[in-house]
């Protein structure tokens, strides 16, 4: 298979769901955007349900339960300008784009991400640019999206140079799905444009151990020659990492291939995201149990969004030492 499948038909060709799901899939196709890339698919088929979950269509999609928001992050009230969110006084994001090669079924952008949605123009992009030429507060800028690696490497090296050069900037972070979710996208050239003067960090999202394939191996020892230094971020998901050899699994197969666990995420209450919930308590339990049997290199730090786009928190230290019950700190 050497295209990235779309629609519910095109999933039922491929052998990835029954042809008798396809009419009730095809509400949900409309509301919220599908990919699954030839590279996912091929592990869809070989893994089964901890790859299948995060990325194939379901109609409990279309239920939204009573505490899921449109935005759950509430970036729209931290947004001076458009695709620049500025939560914390040092650090701001900007979103150049908001296509991804993948959409995860759990994303807590669902109602914004899909293939024609948010490029910025030229102009849009100038704008958000001045603004962070114009922030000296702000050290440190965070591209996400969508995903920015799935902008061409004359647009993405454009906007790192510009970023480089701005004195007051002192560090990069990429957010990205691209190394696992189709690792085909980093090409020399975009490893060119990733070749900054500044450290850039590339924040690498991936919840399944086994989305560490032979290619995304390729690209992440390939990203960390050129200097780009690697971290993980996961969301903690019902059937896919909510077991302790699972979560063991996925932060050993980062450690291995040169990216440091960064961010366990708690679910974020996207609309029909349901059943990946996992209650905080049971995310607290599989943290401790790494603890003390698994290196401190791969333990990432349990984070979870607060109501109304009052940032993240830590989950769970005094969790660690005690109930999990009071578990949370703020920072
Ligand atoms: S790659 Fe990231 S932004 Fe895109 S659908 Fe998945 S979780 Fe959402």
């Amino acid at each position: 298979m050497s295209r990235t499948l779309r629609t519910a038909q095109d999933l039922a060709e491929a052998g990835l769901i029954s042809p008798d799901a396809v009419p009730g899939l095809e509400a949900v196709q409309v509301r919220y955007s599908v990919a699954v890339t030839p590279a996912m698919a091929a592990l869809i088929t070989q893994q089964g349900a901890p790859i299948a979950r995060q990325y194939l269509p379901d109609a409990a999609e279309l239920i939204t339960a009573a505490h899921e928001l449109d935005d759950p992050t509430a970036d729209a009230p931290f947004t001076p300008i458009k695709g620049v969110v500025h939560r914390y006084p040092d650090r701001a994001l900007l979103k150049p784009l908001l296509a991804c090669p993948v959409y995860c079924r759990f994303c807590f952008r669902r109602e914004a991400v899909g293939p024609d949605g948010g490029l910025l123009s030229e102009a849009e992009l100038e704008a958000a640019l001045d603004w962070f030429a114009a922030t000296p507060a702000v050290r440190e800028v965070i591209l996400t999206g969508g995903d920015p690696l799935m902008l061409s490497p004359r647009r993405l090296g454009g906007i790192l140079r510009r970023l480089d050069a701005m004195p007051h900037i002192e560090t990069l972070r990429i957010h990205s799905r691209v190394p696992v979710a189709d690792p085909a996208l980093v090409t020399p050239a975009l490893l060119a444009a990733l070749a900054t003067e500044k450290p850039l960090y590339l924040c690498v999202h991936a919840n399944h151990a086994t989305e560490f394939t032979p290619g995304a191996s390729m690209v992440l020892r390939a990203l960390h020659r050129v200097g780009v230094v690697l971290l993980g971020q996961s969301v903690l998901l019902a059937g896919v990492n909510d077991s302790e050899p699972a979560m063991e699994a996925l932060f050993r197969a980062m450690l291995r291939h040169r990216v440091k666990p960064y961010y366990l995420h708690q679910l974020d209450p996207a609309p029909g995201t349901a059943r990946f919930h996992v209650p905080e308590e049971r995310g607290l339990e599989l943290m401790r149990g790494l603890r003390g049997r698994v290196t401190g290199l791969a333990w990432p730090t349990y984070v979870q969004e607060q109501a109304e786009g009052a940032g993240k928190i830590p989950l769970g230290m005094a969790g660690m030492r005690g109930g999990a019950g009071q578990a949370r700190e703020g920072r």
